[in-house]
């Protein structure tokens, strides 16, 4: 099954999409009742989980979920058609994408939001964070064919990298401002933090605290069998899109340790000096 799924992975999401059974989407997803010390990062469909598809790029397995015909990984990333083409290589660093085509071309981000979203505010200000701390300019769309569009989603969740044609930032009432630095942060092409290869020498992942069916959110992009490189200066546990402790925690203990056993927080204020270091080397 996992093989034919890997073969045939595009030609499922088409015919999901074009004709889309409920009764998969049933059976796929699943409820996830988390501890309540649990805390919870940036997530698509927060507490539910999709039906677990497995890939092969660059002739590694890659695991992510089917909500309908929405896949996602790590939670709030959005898979595109293109990224899951069996021909066109996911390609990343430690935080960032290395292929050229995923990157906005000219550092400008087309976007248009969607005049029914909720407190428009926390997009505009997420942008003029963006701008007032990278050379990256976000400019309305007009007839631009690849652009982001800001939209009413069940959580938070986005593209990472840019796609070339429409592609989504997904904000729940819930999701903040820092939440909309975070998933802008895909928007432009960067990974999470805690998914760099060299993680293991900052910190210990305790799978037997995750809730069940989130392990593969804590999977290195070497684990994911996409290739690219760490940015220097090592693991910065103040990166805007690095996870907490406790996030996806099933018992109340923490998912990410520090290699001397304790913990930390992350925070959702804006970009680490290490996170606009690696947008300048992604942009120069
Ligand atoms: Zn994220």
């Amino acid at each position: 099954m996992k093989n034919k799924l890997s073969y045939s992975v595009f030609y499922t999401l088409t015919i999901l999409s074009i004709s889309c059974s409920p009764e998969v989407n049933e059976q796929g997803s699943q409820n996830v009742k988390p501890a309540s010390a649990t805390t919870r990062p940036e997530e698509a469909f927060p507490n539910q989980r999709g039906a677990l598809q497995t890939t092969k790029l660059n002739g590694q397995t890659v695991i992510y979920q089917l909500f309908g015909d929405q896949a996602v990984f790590e939670s709030d990333i959005l898979l595109s058609e293109r990224d899951l083409r069996q021909d066109d290589d996911l390609q990343v660093e430690g935080t960032g994408r290395t292929k050229a085509s995923s990157r906005w071309p000219n550092k400008i981000v087309y976007y248009s939001i969607s005049p029914s979203l909720p407190n428009q505010s926390r997009v505009l200000d997420a942008i003029a964070h963006w701008e007032a701390n990278t050379p990256i300019r976000f400019v309305q769309r007009t007839t631009q064919r690849g652009y982001v569009l800001f939209q009413t989603g069940s959580g938070c969740s986005a593209n990472v990298g840019y796609v070339g044609s429409v592609q989504y930032v997904n904000l729940a009432s819930a999701c903040t401002t820092g939440n909309t630095i975070h998933e802008i942060g895909h928007t432009i092409g960067l990974w999470h933090e805690h998914s760099r290869a060299d993680r293991d020498t900052y910190v210990d992942i305790n799978t037997g605290n995750i809730i069940t069916g989130y392990e593969s959110d804590f999977q290195t992009y070497v684990q994911r069998g996409t290739d690219g490189f760490d940015s220097p200066g090592g693991l910065d546990f103040g990166s805007v899109m690095m996870y907490g402790s406790y996030d996806f925690s099933k018992n109340g203990l923490p998912t990410i340790t520090k290699k001397d056993g304790s913990t930390f927080v992350s925070q959702r204020n804006g970009l680490s000096e290490t996170d606009i270091q690696t947008v300048l080397s992604m942009y120069p």
